[in-house]
């Protein structure tokens, strides 16, 4: 039985103080409902030491929004996975549609980033989706096929536990249009159905996959009963404590 996961990509909001307050907030609601449902936080770089620290004697876990993939060097503005893990990160989204299109990501640098992050003991959030041209050209299942072979070309099925993917239909993010839950379930299980057929069964049957694309707590709890939908990644309703933790209660 996969128990289910929802984590908050804060995107670049909140400074130190404003982060500070909403993890407080969601620590505390925590108290009522830990145990039942993972709940991870990704709030930007400038947040995770502090939150980190916040979090020590929390179920909450916490995440970082990108890495490189070099371990040190010459790239001005980036950050390695051993920079992310020595400030208490556990979890790494990676392939994030907003990485793919305006800061021109490909599935080989994704496939790069998913192998260093493992091999650092950072559990990757691996985001796959199609923009709403290719779905309306019926091209949702190739493009996923593609973004998930790339993306884990390589990767052993022994690294397979410690991956999330979350799919993340392109149309479906920051504009309040959601995939319904029978649009969403379909990928899921076209998803559990190609890691079955790259890995195994039990791979399949064990990997969470989350859905992720304007999710609210109006639409939360439909989404989730589905039987594929194992969680949720939560973009712009994760920004307030209140409407994150109703998405987390939907959940249990
Ligand atoms: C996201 O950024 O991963 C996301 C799903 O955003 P939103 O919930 O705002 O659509």
């Amino acid at each position: 039985m996969r128990k289910k996961v929802i984590a908050g990509n804060w995107k670049m909001n909140k400074n130190l103080g404003e982060s500070l307050s909403l993890i407080k907030d969601i620590k505390l609601a925590m108290l009522n409902i830990s145990g039942k449902v993972d709940v991870i936080v990704c709030p930007p770089f400038t947040s995770l030491e502090t939150g980190a620290n916040l979090l020590k004697e929390s179920p909450v876990k916490l995440g970082a929004q990108n890495m490189h993939f070099e371990d040190s060097g010459a790239f001005t503005g980036e950050i390695s996975a051993s920079m992310l893990k020595s400030v208490g990160c556990e979890y790494v989204i990676l392939g994030h549609s907003e990485r793919r299109t305006i800061f021109n990501e490909n599935d080989e640098m994704i496939n790069k980033k998913l192998k260093k992050a493992l091999s650092s003991a950072l559990k990757p959030i691996f985001c796959v989706g199609e923009t709403l041209e290719e779905r309306e050209a019926n091209r949702t299942e190739k493009v996923i096929e593609k973004q998930i072979i790339e993306g884990l070309a390589g990767i052993p099925e022994s690294e397979m536990k410690n991956i999330i993917i979350a799919y993340e239909p392109v149309w479906a993010i920051g504009t309040g249009k959601t995939a319904t839950p029978a649009q969403a379930e379909e990928v899921h299980v076209f998803i559990r159905n190609l890691v079955k057929r790259l890995y195994s069964p039990s791979v399949s049957d064990n990997i969470i996959i989350q859905y992720g694309g304007s999710v609210k707590p109006d639409n939360s709890k439909e989404l989730l009963n589905m039987p594929n939908i194992d969680g949720a990644l939560v973009g712009g309703a994760c920004l307030k404590a209140d409407s994150f933790v109703e998405i987390i209660k939907s959940a249990c």
